[in-house]
């Protein structure tokens, strides 16, 4: 028999035979369409429920910007919501003002709340900073992600704040997660590695929650896509800047060779964690003495931000 008469023997799903349309690497799993949805949206469930991330009573507010990762987040949680006991999920995205790439993000977001009914507020920089974040970064692109970073979070924390949340849920990954580790033992960088900046014990900003940080990029591109949900987006334009991106890259490789590379990369967070607890000094609460938001130093990241951009 010649070598192109060989049948080709199509995976089968370890749970119930069925034709397989996902392999997991990492613990050699085959899954059919039904059960690695299910697997993916039990894993969120459980990380939710182990983490304690969302309880009764909790409004949610996911952070959409109309992306993959946050358009999984709301697709997911959305399906987990008839679970919950009186929970509330509604949706905000903050418009960077970041030309050719926020418009289509923003479209795809409008559409995703309209089939799901979900309350959803748009706030742009320009309402909030009195500029977009294309002008602010004239000059200045290396530095984007930084600035973008800072801005937004004080977006998002206004957003949540008058929404009521009690919850702010970002699409995180676990690729992002992963990077955020790496990427913090390159710059040396323990007390940023073992203190999650999402989550405030303090009740000084509505809490962070990232219920997708043990799901892969590659999951949820496979989940958007049974789902019939992925649009293929343009990539932010500032985004070839970032140390990240070549950290992406680098872990992206690493993932590929050796499957599981950045669990142990989460995993080697929570261990330090551990190592860490109580021998860290604990950061002093102080306020900004410009605009009283809680900051470490004397002036917030935002404050000292505002007089750069404005020479
Ligand atoms: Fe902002 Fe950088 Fe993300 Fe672009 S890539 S949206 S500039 S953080
Ligand atoms: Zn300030």
């Amino acid at each position: 028999m010649a070598c192109d008469d060989v049948p080709v023997k199509t995976p089968r799903c370890d749970c119930c035979s069925g034709p397989a349309v996902f392999h997991d690497k990492k613990t050699a799993r085959h899954l059919c369409r039904e059960h690695f949805i299910a697997d993916i949206e039990e894993r969120v469930a459980e990380t939710i429920r182990s983490r304690h991330l969302i309880v009764p009573g909790d409004h949610v507010v996911i952070a959409l910007s109309g992306g993959k990762d946050s358009t999984a987040l709301l697709m997911i949680l959305a399906r987990l919501l008839p679970s919950w006991d009186s929970v509330r999920l509604s949706a905000v995205t903050i418009d960077e003002g970041i030309a050719g790439y926020r418009e289509d993000t923003i479209h795809s977001a409008d559409q995703l709340v309209a089939r799901y009914g979900m309350d959803h507020t748009s706030i742009p920089f320009t309402d909030l900073f009195g500029g977009t974040l294309d002008a602010f970064l004239k000059g200045r692109e290396a530095e984007a992600c930084s600035v973008c970073g800072i801005l937004r979070r004080k977006a998002l924390n206004v957003a949540a704040e008058r929404a009521g949340a009690t919850k702010l849920a970002t699409g995180h990954n676990l690729d992002d997660e992963a990077q955020s580790v790496f990427m913090n033992v390159l710059r040396g960088d323990l007390p940023r590695l073992v203190r999650d900046s999402g989550s405030d014990s303090k009740g000084r900003f509505t809490p962070r929650i990232k219920p997708l940080m043990f799901v892969s990029e590659k999951e949820i591109a496979v989940y958007l896509m049974l789902h019939g949900a992925w649009a293929d987006l343009p990539e932010c334009p500032y985004a070839v800047h970032a140390l990240r991106g070549e950290v992406r890259s680098m872990l992206a490789t690493l993932e590929s060779k050796h499957p599981g590379t950045m669990l142990h990369l989460m995993e080697s967070k929570t261990r330090i964690e551990a190592q860490c607890a109580g021998r860290l000094d604990e950061e002093p609460v102080r306020h900004c003495r410009e605009c009283g938001d809680p900051c470490s130093g004397e002036t917030c990241q935002l404050c000292t931000l505002k007089k750069t951009l404005s020479q």
